[in-house]
């Protein structure tokens, strides 16, 4: 078949194009297998039927294009927008991935010299933006496997460059998460190797900084995990404990609340150490970060991760108390107030956590206690003036404040509920009461009570 060209559609692409804005998936599987569709056929401006998914912001009608061989890096656009940029401009996340995923090109330029990246920031569109700006090739990474100019031989071993593409694309930047990824592999979690990533870390930050399009985000990103590893390099080196000092010393609570003081002064002065000082970046970081009091919030690592993933809102998503990953739901059995991965995450906790988890065990009673008296006023309250019953759940985390309206308390019914309340307590901690070691806690994660 002829090279598409512009505005030559045949009846079924005029039809594919149409069912696309549609989001009609069905049609859009039939037609793409129909001899009279080109997948990249381009109507008058130019834009292929992929270019008319990522810009309505249609997900599946993406996918099934590329699966059907839709070119990603397709340039014929009037105004050389490509099919990133439209994803960027939509404003949806996942198909920017999802375009990147695909190999589109970020460097690419429109007919005004403005990337997907800028052109997504001149519209708004931030999450976007971080997607495209945190997406890092791993040809950037391949490069230096390959001795380069007069080199004998590579600044980075071919074998390393997997596992450290891993780490630069997480975007789980907690430093025990890191460390814990060096840790589970045995060839990184040596001097030498280390000495070679943090190396070729601080080159790429260096090229993101000096590239026509800089980009801030992926340079402090690359500076930030160096950072980390010449400190893992330190603990290798000087401490018996090795990388597991490391970790205990980033977990390490102080006595008064459990604070982890060493981590929220070690992503500080990773951050301080940034070396383009003149940085929007860097200058947004330090001004969040500077008049806050080391306890409070927000912390070094939420202000570092909303800057570089977009992630924002620690309340909604529960994550690990030791490695800050999503979705942990396994709950400190007596205090229920932490919440970890799995055992290994709370073993790894455990030295630090005893010391604070009676305290917040009495914290979690009393808003336990708070939450039943809430609820009982619910209860008593008028049929009609009931609000829909949407979580009676009496472990939920969230549950809303007591009412400064209805402050009044029948002080009979709160000692009975007290009264109560201290039974069920002692039910729960009954065996696992008493200064309770590492043994006893060992077996004692369970699952968050839904
Ligand atoms: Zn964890
Ligand atoms: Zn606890």
């Amino acid at each position: 078949m002829a090279p598409p060209k512009k505005g030559e559609l045949t009846q079924e692409e005029k039809e594919l194009l149409e069912v696309i804005g549609q989001g009609n998936v069905q049609e859009t599987g039939r037609l793409l297998g129909s001899k009279n569709v080109r997948v990249n056929c381009l109507d008058e401006h130019g834009m292929t039927p992929l270019m008319h998914a990522a810009y309505k912001g249609k997900m599946d009608m993406c996918r099934m294009l590329l699966r059907h061989g839709a070119n990603v890096n397709c340039n014929e656009h009037e105004h050389g927008y490509t099919a990133l940029m439209f994803a960027g401009l939509s404003g949806n996340k996942e198909i920017t991935r999802l375009m990147l995923e695909a190999g589109a090109d970020t460097d690419v330029v429109n007919s005004v010299g403005r990337t997907a990246a800028q052109m997504a920031a001149f519209v708004g569109q931030h999450d976007c933006v971080t997607v495209i700006n945190n997406f890092c090739p791993r040809e950037r990474l391949d490069y230096y496997t390959k001795p380069q100019g007069l080199e004998k031989e590579p600044r980075l071993p071919p074998k390393l460059a997997g596992p450290l593409h891993k780490m630069v694309t997480t975007t789980n930047l907690h430093p025990v998460k890191i460390v814990m990824l060096v840790k589970e592999n045995p060839l990184l979690a040596e001097e030498d190797a280390l000495k070679k990533c943090y190396r070729v870390m601080d080159l790429i930050c260096e090229k993101c900084m000096k590239q026509r399009d800089m980009n801030e985000v992926l340079a402090m990103k690359m500076h930030y995990i160096s950072c980390i590893f010449q400190k893992c390099i330190k603990f290798l080196t000087e401490r018996e404990d090795k990388m597991d000092g490391f970790i205990k010393s980033l977990l390490k609570g102080r006595e008064t609340d459990g604070f982890p003081v060493y981590q929220e002064k070690f992503i500080r002065e990773c951050i301080r150490k940034f070396p383009y000082c003149e940085t929007t970046l860097l200058q947004q970081l330090v001004r969040s970060i500077a008049p806050v009091e080391i306890g409070s919030d927000p912390t070094a690592f939420s202000v570092l991760t909303q800057a570089i993933t977009g992630q924002v809102g620690f309340v909604d998503v529960e994550f690990c108390t030791t490695c800050g990953e999503k979705g942990a739901n396994k709950r400190c059995s007596v205090c229920k107030m932490v919440i970890y991965c799995n055992q290994d995450c709370q073993k790894i906790h455990w030295f630090t956590h005893k010391k604070v988890c009676k305290v917040l065990k009495a914290v979690y009673e009393k808003q336990e206690l708070e939450a039943a008296k809430e609820k009982k006023r619910q209860e008593e309250r008028p049929a009609q003036e009931k609000e829909p019953d949407v979580d009676s759940n009496p472990s939920n985390e969230e549950q809303p404040e007591t009412d400064p309206g209805h402050a009044e308390e029948d002080p009979t019914d709160l000692a009975q509920e007290e009264k109560a309340h201290v039974e069920e307590a002692s039910q729960i901690t009954s065996g696992a009461g008493g200064d309770t070691g590492l043994q006893g806690m060992a077996g004692s994660v369970k699952e968050a009570e839904e």
